[in-house]
């Protein structure tokens, strides 16, 4: 269920459909059509039929995060040399 994404020009208020797939590519900058100002679309994404905010990182697909590897060494112990005279 893809929803339709739209970005919200800081400068003029104009609201444009945007693709995700654009947004990947341009890195979220946009240029508005009506007063060119250049913005990231992705920091005012709205959902386009709900008007609902849309975060960037809920509209990109996840890649799969390789599980990091947790099986490092533990610290050693490291052996005070007591060495201490009395
Ligand atoms: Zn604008």
């Amino acid at each position: 269920m893809a929803s339709a994404l739209a970005t919200r020009c800081p400068a003029c208020s104009t609201v444009f459909r945007v693709v995700p797939d654009q947004l990947r590519v341009s890195e979220g900058w946009v240029r508005c059509g009506r007063c060119t100002e250049v913005f990231k679309a992705t920091e005012s994404l709205v959902d386009l039929e709900t008007g609902a905010r849309r975060d960037w990182a809920d509209v990109l697909p996840r890649s799969p995060t390789p599980g990091l590897p947790n099986a490092g060494p533990p610290p050693a112990d490291a052996q005070a040399e007591a060495g201490a005279p009395a």
